[in-house]
C-alpha cells in the first residue's frame, strides 16, 4: 500500500481508494463502518489489514470484492471504477478480477470438491475440456487431487479451505482477498493453509490482501501491514511493534 510520502519503489497501482466511506442504518442506528479511507495498492503487492472485531475489515473486503458498494468515495481497481459498473459489469468484475477466500469456506455442500472449483469456469463459459484440465491443475496446486470426488462434509476444515483457495484462483484473478482465512482452523492447519495461500498468490503473481485480527499472521504473510481502527486505516510497522526482524 503506497502513500504519497512512501519511499518504496513504485510499481503500477492496481487499487486506488479515494475517500471511501460506508454507513449502515440511519438516524440513531447509524453506524459509520468505514471513514474516509484513502489508499493505493500496487500490482503484486502483499498487504495485511489487522483490526479488532467490529473495526470494519469485512466491510472493506465486501466493497473491494464488489459484494457491497461504498456510501461515498471512489474505488478504482484494474482500471475499473467500481461505483460506475452496471450489475452485469460488476458480475464480470467478480468473476474475472477478484477471488475471495472466506473464514467459513463457503463451499456448495451439494457439489464435490471438483465441482466447487469448476463453478467459476462454468460461469465464465469455458469448454468442458478446458474445465477438466484447469480443475485438475488447480486441485493439484492445493494438494487435493485425491479428494476431487469428495463432498465438503467428507473433507476436513483444512481440506475445505484448500478447495476454496483453488476456486478463488481458478479464473486467474488479479486480486486475491482473504477474510480471516484460518479463523476456523486449528493452529497447525492454519500455518499450512496460510503458507499455501501465500505460495499460490506468489505462483499466480496475485495482488494479495489478507484480513485478520492476528498480528503475527499478518507479519509473516505480507510485506505491508495496516491497522483498521473504528473504520479508519493507518500504516503500522509490525516489525517494530512485535520485535520481529522482518
Ligand atoms: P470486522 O470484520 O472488522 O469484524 P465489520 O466490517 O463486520 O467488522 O463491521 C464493522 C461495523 O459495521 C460493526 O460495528 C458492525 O456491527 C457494523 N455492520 C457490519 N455489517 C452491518 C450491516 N449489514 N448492517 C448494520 N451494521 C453492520
Ligand atoms: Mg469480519
Amino acid at each position: 500500500m503506497l502513500y504519497s510520502n512512501s519511499t518504496q519503489q513504485r510499481l503500477p497501482v492496481l487499487i486506488t481508494a479515494k475517500n471511501i466511506c460506508k454507513n449502515y442504518g440511519s438516524g440513531s442506528n447509524l453506524v459509520c463502518a468505514l471513514e474516509q479511507l484513502d489508499f493505493e495498492i500496487a500490482a503484486g503487492e502483499k498487504v495485511a489489514i489487522v483490526g479488532q472485531s467490529g473495526s470494519g475489515k469485512t466491510t472493506l473486503l465486501n466493497i473491494l470484492s464488489g459484494l457491497d458498494k461504498p456510501t461515498d468515495g471512489e474505488l478504482l481497481i484494474d482500471g475499473k471504477d467500481l461505483g460506475k459498473l452496471s450489475s452485469s459489469e460488476m458480475a464480470d468484475y467478480r468473476l474475472e478480477t477478484v477471488g475471495v477466500i472466506f473464514q467459513s469456506f463457503q463451499l456448495i455442500p451439494q457439489r464435490t470438491a471438483a465441482q466447487n472449483v469448476e463453478m467459476p469456469l462454468i460461469i465464465a463459459g469455458k469448454s468442458v475440456r478446458d474445465r477438466k484440465v484447469q480443475v485438475a491443475e488447480a486441485l493439484a496446486q492445493v494438494g487435493l487431487n485425491d479428494r476431487a470426488g469428495h463432498y465438503p462434509y467428507q473433507l476436513s476444515g483444512g481440506e475445505q479451505q484448500r478447495v476454496a483457495i483453488a476456486r478463488a484462483t481458478i479464473n486467474n484473478p488479479k486480486v486475491l482477498l482473504a477474510d480471516e482465512p484460518t479463523g476456523n482452523l486449528d493452529s497447525k492447519t492454519s500455518k499450512l493453509i496460510m503458507d499455501l495461500i501465500s505460495r499460490v498468490a506468489q505462483e499466480r503473481s496475485l495482488t494479495f490482501l489478507l484480513i485478520t485480527h492476528d498480528l503475527e499472521l499478518a507479519a509473516s504473510n505480507s510485506k505491508n501491514q495496516f491497522v483498521m481502527n473504528d473504520g479508519r486505516l493507518s500504516p503500522i510497522e509490525l516489525s517494530r511493534t512485535m520485535g520481529l526482524s522482518s
